[in-house]
């Protein structure tokens, strides 16, 4: 690894343009777009230029602390319920539209879910729910997630019957295939799906 190159140990995100297929192979957590020649980054990472073999590579971050930041709006697919918290996987953060190849765990306490909501904190998301959320403690991951505010909560759910897309009926959520209706957290950025 050299030292006195201008773009090495850079921080790069994925799709950023790192060089020419000209100059280097593409090499771990790249990929060479063959239509323009360009190499690019397939991860948040370093970049890493192997000068002997002319390979280029990111070496991805292993501690993304200043990736994520408070008050950062991010994305996150929800797997799982834990002692009155609602683990998340954040996949993607609006600031910068990064995409996350390997997700985050966030945490999403029942008291942040809503500023209004006293139902069971488990009917307000439900298992693989797409969900709109902001960060308020960024020392993770995991990082503290909340979701009160009316564009935060869940932005696309699948039905729990037959896996279709739910649409936003009123306040509820509804499955154009079978009718199933679903009470949610719903964000007002609800995908809008036809
Ligand atoms: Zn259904």
């Amino acid at each position: 690894m050299t030292e006195n190159q201008g773009r090495e140990g850079q921080l790069v995100t994925p799709g950023e343009q790192l060089g020419f297929e000209e100059e280097f192979a593409a090499g771990t957590n790249t990929y060479a777009d063959h239509s323009t020649g360009e190499l690019r980054a397939k991860v948040v990472g370093i970049t890493v230029r192997d000068w002997r073999s002319r390979i280029l590579a990111v070496k991805p971050l292993k501690t993304p602390k200043y990736l994520i930041k408070s008050g950062d709006i991010v994305h996150a697919v929800v797997t799982g319920f834990k002692d009155s918290l609602v683990i998340l996987q954040i996949f993607y953060i609006e600031r910068g539209g990064v995409q996350l190849l390997t997700p985050l765990t966030g945490i999403l306490p029942a008291a942040n879910i809503s500023s209004w909501r006293s139902s069971p904190y488990k009917d307000a998301l439900g298992y693989g729910d797409i969900v709109r959320a902001v960060v308020i403690e960024e020392a993770g991951p995991p990082y503290i997630l909340s979701t009160r505010g009316r564009e935060f909560g869940v932005i696309l759910a699948r039905c729990p019957r037959c896996l279709t897309p739910m649409v936003k009926r009123g306040g509820v959520l509804l499955c154009p295939r079978c009718r199933a209706k679903a009470k949610r957290k719903i964000s007002s950025r609800y995908v809008k799906t036809r």
